[in-house]
């Protein structure tokens, strides 16, 4: 039957036939450190008789969580140490993160912030806001203000609504960003009162949303539909994909994704290579592999459906593109989509 609400307690995981009962207490254990919770629109994607199944891999916790690696770190991009404020990360010139709350509908199993997120996650007070706000307002060179988390669609709409409309009206702010993962986690939210909240940014600055999506089975109906809505209440939109193994890692997943999110009017952005987030070994492919898929995606996919392949280097040194490179500038060859090498003078 159907979930009607957020799955949470692993007892409710094994009654819905996600896990095993014998799987139960190492899932109590993994449950105790890190957020677990299912919408019932992500559940329902969920082939409970599929031991592979990529949605499932995403979302359902498993003891395979309980393997932390030496390189792996509570907080893998660094953020803390560009934090001058409880819920801004300043690590940029032009652009700030503001975390107004580290609630989010699902919890994914390979979250960065996974040591930071869930309930008990600190939310930014008013006052925190303020602070924030005048930080951004007393520094110009910022054009930007990235919305994250958390999941900022989980803001009621009216504060939402309020918040954008204050960083908008910060004379050098050009651009709102908003990233998220309602659209598909809880497409119900996406209403026409979110996105007046979104749009309420308009004759300040530009809003922008990207959506988190890494498996095609994500868009769901549902999901389009919202998708939909906000592309027609003008909001450009963006997505984001983490490479994640065995949920994404091959050349005929990511190219089906890829194509569907532009024809959703979805413009593939960024490929992320997994952080190394606490728990989240069983979930990384190489470097290597993710540049073979990039090389594959270059030969089969339009131009518009091909997103940047990406690292955030541990320590928060920013991040950056990882390839594959197609000219090596060293001996003057430039390799075709096809992997055959030809000379150019440079
Ligand atoms: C990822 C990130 C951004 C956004 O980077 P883009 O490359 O513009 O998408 C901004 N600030 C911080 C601290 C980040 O981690
Ligand atoms: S939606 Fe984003 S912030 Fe929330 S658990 Fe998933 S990856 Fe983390």
């Amino acid at each position: 039957m159907p979930a009607t609400r957020t799955l949470r307690a692993p007892a409710e995981l094994v009654a819905a036939g996600l896990i095993a009962a014998a799987d139960l207490a190492a899932v109590e254990v993994v449950a105790a450190r890190y957020a677990v919770a299912l919408t019932p629109a992500v559940a329902e994607l969920i082939d409970p008789a599929d031991p592979a199944d990529p949605i499932a891999r995403q979302y359902v916790p498993t003891a395979a969580e309980l393997d932390t690696r030496p390189e792996e770190m509570s907080d893998p991009i660094g953020d803390a140490a560009y934090s001058p404020l409880n819920g801004l990360v300043h690590r940029y010139p032009d652009r700030v993160l503001l975390t107004p709350l580290l609630v989010c509908p699902v919890y994914c199993r390979f979250c960065f912030r996974r040591s930071r997120v869930g309930d008990g996650g600190a939310t930014m007070t008013e006052a925190d806001i303020d602070a924030a706000l005048a930080y951004v307002l007393a520094r110009p060179k910022l054009r930007e203000v990235i919305l994250t988390g958390g999941d900022p669609l989980m803001l009621p709409p009216a504060r939402l609504r309020r918040l954008v409309a204050r960083i908008a009206a910060i004379p050098h702010i050009e651009v709102v960003r908003v990233h998220s993962r309602v659209p598909l986690s809880d497409p119900g939210r996406v209403t026409p009162d979110l996105a007046a909240a979104l749009q309420s940014g308009r004759g300040g600055a530009a809003v922008w949303l990207a959506v988190h999506v890494n498996h095609p089975r994500e868009l769901s109906d549902k999901a389009r539909d919202a998708l939909a809505l906000l592309a027609d209440a003008g909001v450009p939109l963006l997505s984001q994909t983490v490479l994640l193994k065995g949920v994404n890692d091959s050349a005929e997943v990511l190219d089906v994704l890829m194509r569907a999110l532009v024809r959703n009017r979805v413009r593939p952005y960024y490929l992320h290579h997994p952080d190394l987030a606490p728990g989240t070994a069983h979930l990384r492919p190489s470097i290597a592999e993710g540049q073979a898929l990039m090389r594959a995606l270059r030969g089969r996919l339009s131009g518009i459906a091909q997103p940047t392949y990406v690292l955030d280097i541990p320590g928060g040194f920013g991040k950056v593109p990882v390839g594959p490179d197609y000219w090596d500038g060293g001996v003057g060859e430039v390799r075709d989509p096809k992997g055959r090498t030809h000379t150019y003078p440079g």
